[in-house]
């Protein structure tokens, strides 16, 4: 539980630390700080030790004057920036996940497939500093690259990564009745939910993620006969880049206005008892759906563990 090693955003930047070097919010990589490296991009060379002693925000400069901004690994980066290994979750899914699984410090979690660890990153910052997340994957290489990454982010304490098949074994006995709350991200969870049951307290609380419809609809047949208030939602999102710009002339579909610029008619009652011609060009503010926008990405299904009285 070494202090210095917590993520923070008032701590300075040290020899080894790792950094998320970031040019612009779709241009973003981690790197880890030595003090005799250079990092050479498209805006020249920044030597790691003029980083050294700076506080984690900062923005540095490079042999030509270019800059980027050094940023502290914070769950929510790291899930943008990690190694995809594997299917990953996303922040959107990923704080739906927490909230409705009552995360809160102190929590024991239980997690299969580890995957790439993006979820993981997140839950443990979730139930530190006295909780602790128990992650499997039966995929050794893949379990131990997590288990770098934790490292690396100093997270070791909080998160620990096991080999397991846990569609063919289940969880560990050891952690029987231990668990507040259990995650799968499985290709057949409903083979892992009688194990899950087993090891969650009393009133914990289940999610799966599935990608697909009918998997949910399994993994429901079998949450019914233990697991209580079965819920499963989707998110969707969608990203608007919004920009003020200047309308000139009448209102077109075409690629010169913006599609959800604010349409005609409150443009032209806007104007009504002023004295500003119709017109005349005005500033608006538009909004248009961002191409990187990320659609479907699965169904979430949250139950709690019914009560044995
Ligand atoms: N949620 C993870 C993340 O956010 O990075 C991604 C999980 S990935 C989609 C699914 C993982 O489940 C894979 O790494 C795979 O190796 C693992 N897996 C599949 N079957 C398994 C099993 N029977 N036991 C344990 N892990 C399994």
């Amino acid at each position: 539980n070494d202090p210095s090693k917590k993520i923070s955003f008032t701590r300075f930047i040290r020899d080894q630390d790792l950094v998320i070097v970031y040019e612009r919010h779709d241009t973003m990589k981690a790197v880890k700080v030595c003090e005799g490296s250079i990092l050479q991009n498209r805006f020249g060379v920044f030597k790691h030790a003029e980083w050294i002693g700076k506080p984690f925000g900062t923005k540095v400069f490079s042999n030509r004057g270019g800059f980027v901004y050094l940023l502290a690994p914070t769950p929510e980066l790291w899930t943008l920036v990690l190694s995809h290994r594997t299917q990953i979750l996303y922040i959107a899914d990923i704080s739906l996940v927490i909230m409705y699984l009552e995360i809160v410090p102190g929590c024991v979690v239980l997690e299969s497939g580890t995957g790439s660890g993006s979820l993981t990153t997140s839950l443990a910052r979730a139930v530190a500093p006295t909780g602790h997340v128990y992650t499997f994957d039966f995929h050794e290489l893949r379990a131990a690259s997590a288990r770098e990454d934790f490292e690396k982010m100093g997270l070791s304490s909080l998160a620990t990564v096991a080999v397991r098949d846990i569609q063919g074994q289940g969880f560990p006995d050891a952690y029987s009745g231990m668990a507040d709350s259990v995650f799968l991200d499985l290709p057949q969870p409903w083979l892992a939910i009688p194990s899950a049951g087993k090891m969650l307290k009393q009133d914990g609380i289940l999610c799966s993620f599935s990608p697909c419809i009918e998997q949910v609809q399994r993994s429901c047949e079998t949450l019914k006969s233990n697991f209580t208030d079965i819920r499963t939602f989707e998110i969707l999102l969608r990203t608007y880049e919004v920009q003020e710009g200047k309308l000139d002339g009448g209102c077109r579909g075409d690629e010169g206005v913006p599609l959800g610029a604010l349409p005609c008619k409150r443009r032209q009652r806007s104007s009504e008892g002023s004295n500003v011609p119709e017109n005349s060009s005005s500033t608006v503010v538009m909004a248009r759906p961002c191409s990187e926008a990320k659609g479907h990405t699965g169904y979430l299904t949250f139950a709690r563990l019914k009560c044995i009285s």
